[in-house]
């Protein structure tokens, strides 16, 4: 009875350390990090300040670590480059001007979004999620001389709708307008899509007859989770790895989420334990 009692203990304290470490079962993941404007005044949920963002950048600037773009993250053609390596992505939505900024001199802005990210990574792979006519030209000004920038950077345009509507709310016809327009105009036919708010349109987006193919669409979460227990809760904080259930399962909705500040980024990534490296 006794060496009963122990077994069970015993096992009982295995239990408690493994559902401890990973009380979900979920496997490893990849964060997909959301950025919508740069200021170094506000303090707006969607706002971060660009000093913040560079000392992210920083830590993410080692050899522990591989930056990726999401349409390699969709291809899952990243797997060998990055073995050994924690993987993170980097995506901006909406073209808000602080994102992309010329000084009058024709160069770069070093604190837009676009010059502390190639501040810190002259090779950065990034993900830009533009609209047409939301508050204007993607980037506020010089549009076309941006999107020619960005192309020969080798970085990713991604869809995010003409009007950047509520897509929930959409008829089919608009919801192929919303996305074929963006398709349109940046000359495009292939292109991933952030559904705006993160709102998912009334059917599965592969059942929508758009011109232009969406191989894969990426939704949004808030990033300020009161401490790392609710970003173990919520679980779908990092995108799933390639090559497991999760990944294919949820093949059209892969999760990004919004930091606003150094210590969002402490809290909700470098100390989820989720993320690991490949193998
Ligand atoms: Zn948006």
């Amino acid at each position: 009875m006794k060496r009963f009692l122990i077994v069970v203990l015993l096992l009982a304290g295995v239990y408690a350390i493994a559902t401890k470490a990973d009380p979900y079962g979920y496997q490893s993941g990849i964060p997909i990090l959301m950025f919508h404007r740069f200021s170094s005044t506000s303090t707006s949920l969607y706002s971060v300040k660009p000093l913040e963002f560079k000392a992210m950048l920083k830590v993410l600037n080692s050899d522990k670590y591989c930056m990726i773009d999401l349409l390699e993250y969709t291809l899952a053609s990243f797997l060998k480059r990055c073995a050994k390596k924690k993987v993170f992505a980097i995506s901006f939505d909406d073209g808000h001007a602080s994102q992309f900024r010329f000084l009058k001199n024709g160069k770069l802005d070093p604190n837009s979004g676009l010059g502390v990210l190639l501040g810190v990574f002259p090779q950065a792979k990034a993900t830009f999620f533009l609209n047409v006519t939301n508050g204007g030209a993607p980037f506020g000004q010089q549009s076309q001389q941006k999107i020619a920038f960005l192309r020969a950077k080798g970085l990713n345009i991604g869809n995010h709708t003409v009007s950047h509507p509520d897509m929930s709310k959409l008829s089919n016809q608009a919801v192929i307008r919303e996305i074929d327009g963006v398709c349109q105009y940046f000359g495009q036919s292939s292109m991933i899509l952030a559904y705006p708010y993160g709102f998912m349109p009334p059917k599965s987006i592969t059942t929508y007859q758009t011109k232009c193919r969406v191989p894969a669409a990426f939704r949004a979460w808030l990033g300020y989770f009161e401490g790392e227990r609710e970003t173990i809760k919520t679980g779908s904080l990092l995108a799933p790895l390639p090559n497991t259930p999760e990944f294919s399962s949820r093949r059209l909705t892969y999760p990004r989420f919004t930091i606003s500040s150094f210590q969002d980024f402490q809290r909700d990534i470098m100390r989820n334990y989720r993320w690991q490296p490949l193998p």
